[in-house]
C-alpha cells in the first residue's frame, strides 16, 4: 500500500523546490494508485503563518496537485506528541533534561579540546531524585531529550543508495521542548507512523535528520519507510536558488504568465528526462514517472527552458483554451473591451491564434495585441532604421496602397498576392515590402506573418499606418536623439 506525504512547514512560500518534492510525491502515488497526504507543519509557531500555509495550498490548487488526504495540520495534535514523548521517557529511551542553553554552553566550553564529543554531555540522564525535585521546585522548563543508542544506522536512500551513520555522531536530540512543543523530529515521526507513510519523499536538505528519525521509528516499535531525497535545485550559477534565479514563490510564476501544466513539465524535465522534450500531459508523466529514473546530481534552474516549454503549451492550446486567461491580462492591461466576448469574438479568437505561436507567457498577449487595438503605435528606432529607411519606399508604398485600396477582400492570400505581384513589376524584392511593412503596422521588426497581422488589422487601420512613413522616420529619429 502506497501512502506518501508532502509536508511544508508554513514558515516560508512554496517556492520552487517545495513544489517539486510536493509533485514527485503526488506522482508517486498516481503512478502506484497511491495515497497522497497533505500535512501542514505548523509546530513552530514564531515562525509559521496561517497566510503563508494558505499560501502554499493555493500554489498546490494552482498547480492542480490534488490530496487525498489532509490537510493535517501539526499544530492541532499538540497532545498526540506528548503523549508519546512521555511514552518514550517510560519506557526508558528518552530522558528530561532540565538544562538551560547557557549551561550546557558553559560546560562544552570547559570540556573543549578533552574529547571528540561535541554534542549533549547527557548532565541529566542519571539525576537523583534529590536533584530532580530541586530543579522541579526552582521551576525550570522540562525538555525531553532522546537517548540516542549505540551503532551504525544504515539505510538505502531510493535516490542516493545505501548510507550508513554511526550514532556516536549523533547527540541526545531533544524531542519535546521546555514550552511544551515538538521538535521536528518528533513530529514528523510521529506522524508518518500515524500516516502509514510507506514512502518519505523529500529533499536533501533532510538526508541528515533521516538517520535520526531511523532512531525513532526503532523506538517506537514501528517499521520506518522507505527514503529518497531529492537534489537541491540550484542556480545558473550553481549556488542556492536566488529571487534572481526563480527562487520565488510558486504564485509568483503564475502571475508572470505561466501555465501549472508547463511549470509541471519544467519541474519533471529538471530532475529526470521522460523522453523528449515537450509538453507530457499529467497523465503521460504518471505513466512515465518512477524513482530510480530521479537523477542524483543538483539540477539547475533553466528559465529559459520553463519559457521554451510554456510557450510550446500556449501554443498547443485552443484560442477557447486561452482567451479566458489572455481576457484577464488584457483587463489588467485596460485593454478589454465586452466586444471581445461578444460580437468581435471570432476576430478575438483569431487574433489569439496568431499571437500563441510567439507567446512565452500569458502576460506576453496584450503588448502583442496592442497594433491591433489602438490607433497609434510605437516604432522601435533600430527597426526604422533598418527596414524603412530605403528610399525607394516612399514611391512604393503609396503605390501599394493604392492596390490594397481596390481589394474587395481584404484577406491574407490576397493580400500577399497583390505585394508580390507589385514587387515584381518594380523589380524589388518582396522582403522590402515585407520589412517595411512589418515596422509600419506593428512597429517591430519581428512578428507574426504580417499578411496574417495585416489581414487582423484590417484594411483601414493598415492603409492608415502605411501611411505614416514620414511619421515613423521622424519619431524614431527623436527617440535616438532622446537616448543619445
Ligand atoms: N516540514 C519539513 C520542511 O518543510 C519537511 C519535513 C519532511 O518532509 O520530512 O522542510
Amino acid at each position: 500500500m502506497v501512502r506518501v506525504r508532502f509536508a511544508p512547514s508554513p514558515t516560508g512560500f512554496l517556492h520552487i523546490g517545495a513544489a517539486r518534492t510536493c509533485f514527485f510525491n503526488w506522482l508517486y502515488a498516481r503512478s502506484h494508485n497511491g495515497t497522497f497526504i497533505l500535512r501542514i507543519e505548523d509546530t513552530d509557531v514564531a515562525r509559521s503563518s496561517a497566510e503563508m500555509s494558505e499560501g502554499i495550498i493555493q500554489g498546490l490548487r494552482w498547480l492542480g496537485l490534488d490530496w487525498d488526504e489532509g490537510p493535517v495540520f501539526q499544530s492541532q495534535r499538540l497532545p498526540l506528541y506528548r503523549l508519546k514523548a512521555k511514552e518514550l521517557v517510560e519506557k526508558g529511551l528518552a530522558y528530561t533534561c532540565y538544562c538551560t542553553p547557557e549551561e550546557i554552553q558553559e560546560r562544552t566550553k570547559k570540556t573543549e579540546g578533552a574529547g571528540d564529543f561535541w554534542g549533549y554531555d547527557r548532565f541529566c540522564l542519571e539525576l537523583s531524585e534529590k536533584q530532580r525535585l530541586r530543579f522541579d521546585s526552582e521551576g525550570r522548563a522540562k525538555a525531553v531529550r532522546f537517548l540516542v543508542p549505540d551503532g551504525a544506522i544504515r539505510y538505502t536512500d531510493r535516490i542516493h543508495g545505501d548510507i550508513s551513520i554511526d550514532s556516536k555522531n549523533i547527540e541526545d536530540f531533544v524531542l519535546l521542548r521546555g514550552d511544551g512543543l515538538p521538535t521536528y523530529h518528533l513530529s514528523v515521526v510521529v506522524d508518518d507512523i500515524d500516516s502509514q507513510i510507506s514512502l518519505v519523499l523529500r529533499g536533501d536538505d533532510h538526508i541528515s535528520n533521516t538517520p535520526k528519525q531511523i532512531l525513532l521509528y526503532q523506538a517506537f516499535g514501528a517499521k520506518p519507510p522507505k527514503f529518497a531525497h531529492l537534489a537541491l535545485i540550484l542556480g545558473p550559477d550553481k549556488k542556492k536558488l536566488s529571487k534572481r534565479h526563480g527562487g520565488i514563490s510558486v504564485l509568483e510564476f503564475r502571475d508572470h504568465g505561466y501555465l501549472p501544466l508547463a511549470f509541471l513539465n519544467f519541474l519533471a524535465q529538471m530532475s529526470w528526462s521522460p523522453g523528449e522534450e515537450k509538453i507530457y500531459t499529467l497523465e503521460e508523466l504518471v505513466g512515465r514517472f518512477a524513482l530510480n529514473k530521479v537523477s542524483k546530481g543538483s539540477p539547475v534552474f533553466d528559465l529559459y527552458k520553463l519559457e521554451w516549454l510554456n510557450g510550446r503549451l500556449i501554443s498547443n492550446l485552443s484560442a477557447l483554451e486561452l482567451s479566458p486567461l489572455v481576457r484577464k491580462e488584457m483587463q489588467s492591461a485596460n485593454l478589454w473591451q465586452e466586444t471581445f466576448a461578444a460580437e468581435q469574438k471570432p476576430w478575438f479568437d483569431k487574433m489569439i491564434n496568431l499571437l500563441k505561436e510567439r507567446s512565452r507567457t500569458i502576460c506576453a498577449f496584450p503588448k502583442a495585441a496592442l497594433p491591433f487595438l489602438v490607433d497609434e503605435i510605437t516604432y522601435d528606432p533600430a527597426g526604422v532604421e533598418k527596414h524603412l529607411m530605403d528610399e525607394r519606399l516612399d514611391t512604393l508604398l503609396p503605390l501599394l496602397a493604392k492596390d490594397f485600396q481596390t481589394l474587395d477582400e481584404f484577406s491574407v492570400l490576397e493580400i500577399e498576392r497583390t505585394l508580390r505581384r507589385r514587387a515584381e513589376e518594380e523589380g524589388v524584392k518582396a522582403a522590402l515590402l515585407i520589412h517595411a511593412l512589418r515596422m509600419l503596422v506593428v512597429g517591430e521588426p519581428v512578428s507574426p506573418s504580417i499578411f496574417d497581422v495585416m489581414e487582423l488589422a484590417g484594411k483601414e487601420k493598415t492603409l492608415k499606418r502605411m501611411n505614416r512613413l514620414s511619421d515613423a522616420r521622424k519619431l524614431a529619429e527623436k527617440k535616438g536623439e532622446e537616448h543619445e
